[in-house]
């Protein structure tokens, strides 16, 4: 005899989504940082301690956001983004599903102040599984919003056991940090570690690209760039491919996985990974490993974004002839760097 069915508790329900989306402090940082970037932030400043697990804290210089919209803002599927799904089609921003606030607040104490550049004061408002706890009140502050997230995954003792050292985790957020710093012109990032006069990382708004790779991944790697473009291809789908990779002059042991941005979304892709080494094989020498970074801007209609909760993952039309096409391309530039030096050397 099968037990019978009951449905299940509505906060049972968005706990278990919100483990989905957030898996450790970094997710949470990603979705916050896309945030920022959507609220059109020029500056993001990271603030983390013990790993991002005992506080987390982004603050930007975004739209803010108005006091009317608090008391929604942590609710499951409230979003200023998305309105119909024809829209996912073409959605340009981060977010879109209205996700992210609400699992975090599902599973860690969050505390929200914003200001818009139409308000006189800042608000503040703390939120607990989805609820604004009180009516927001009025602080002082700079036109943005400071999100605080702290004790993550208090109510779920397994995944916080399950959670790597607070120096792990901390590195899993440097990193993510340093992607979206080389990627994002225009904006400048910050990141320090709760108790440390220094910061861990700084980039500065109008740092050039080769600057922003020299903070993030050092001197050895920014001397050491390519440049590689392929123009906007119809059949393909491909609007456009831009990036910076390294030439064979680039001595490093250490494997960095590849930085691969489709339409400004931090992704990975492994069969283009894996592809574009396979093409490096032929130019370093034995288990020297390249730096990668690549802008690919698709028709937003042949990508689908929304395969896995977290984002992370993108599938796109005709991925083997893009891959293909980047290949040739990576395999033309270098080939031909190669030809220069041994004309060099034997001239
Ligand atoms: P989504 O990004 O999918 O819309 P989120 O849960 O991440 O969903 O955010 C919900 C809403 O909160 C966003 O649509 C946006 O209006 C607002 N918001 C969140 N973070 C910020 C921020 N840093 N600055 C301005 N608005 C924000
Ligand atoms: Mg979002």
């Amino acid at each position: 005899m099968g037990a019978s069915i009951r449905r299940l508790d509505e906060s049972v329900v968005n706990k278990i989504a919100a483990g989905e989306i957030i898996i450790s402090p970094v997710n949470a940082l990603k979705e916050m940082m896309e945030n920022s970037i959507d609220a059109g932030a020029t500056s993001l400043d990271v603030l983390v301690r013990d790993g991002g697990i005992k506080l987390l804290q982004i603050s930007d210089n975004g739209s803010g956001i108005s006091k009317e919209d608090l008391p929604i803002l942590c609710e499951r599927f409230t979003t200023s983004k998305l309105s119909k799904f024809e829209d996912l089609e073409s959605i340009a921003t981060y977010g879109f599903r209205g996700e992210a606030l609400a699992s975090i607040s599902h599973i860690a104490r969050v505390t929200i102040t914003t200001k818009t550049a139409a308000d006189r004061c800042a608000w503040k408002a703390s939120y607990s599984d989805g609820k604004m706890l009180e009516p927001p009140k009025a602080v002082a502050g700079k036109d943005g919003t400071v999100i605080l997230v702290e004790d993550l995954f208090y109510n779920m003792p397994s995944r916080l056991q399950a959670l790597r050292s607070p120096s792990e985790e901390y590195g899993k957020i440097l990193d993510v940090i340093g992607r979206y710093s080389i990627h994002s012109k225009s904006i400048g990032f910050s990141c320090k570690k709760f108790g440390d006069s220094q910061f861990a990382l700084t980039v500065k708004m109008d740092s050039t690209d080769e600057d922003r790779i020299r903070t993030v991944f050092g001197n050895s790697v920014s001397k050491n760039l390519l440049d590689i473009a392929l123009d906007a291809d119809t059949e393909l789908n491909i609007m456009s491919v831009k990036g910076k990779v390294s030439n064979p002059d680039f001595n490093c042991k250490r494997s960095i996985p590849p930085v691969f941005f489709i339409n400004n979304r931090l992704v990975s892709c492994n069969p283009l990974a894996r592809a574009l080494r396979q093409v490096y094989s032929n130019y370093l020498p034995k288990g020297n490993k390249p730096f990668i970074h690549l802008s690919i801007m698709i028709d937003p209609k042949s990508v689908d974004v929304n395969v896995h909760p977290t984002k992370r993952e993108v599938r796109f039309l005709h991925q083997d002839q893009i891959i293909e096409k980047i290949n040739s391309q990576l395999n033309e530039n270098l080939s031909h760097i190669d030809t220069s030096r041994s004309f060099k050397a034997s001239s």
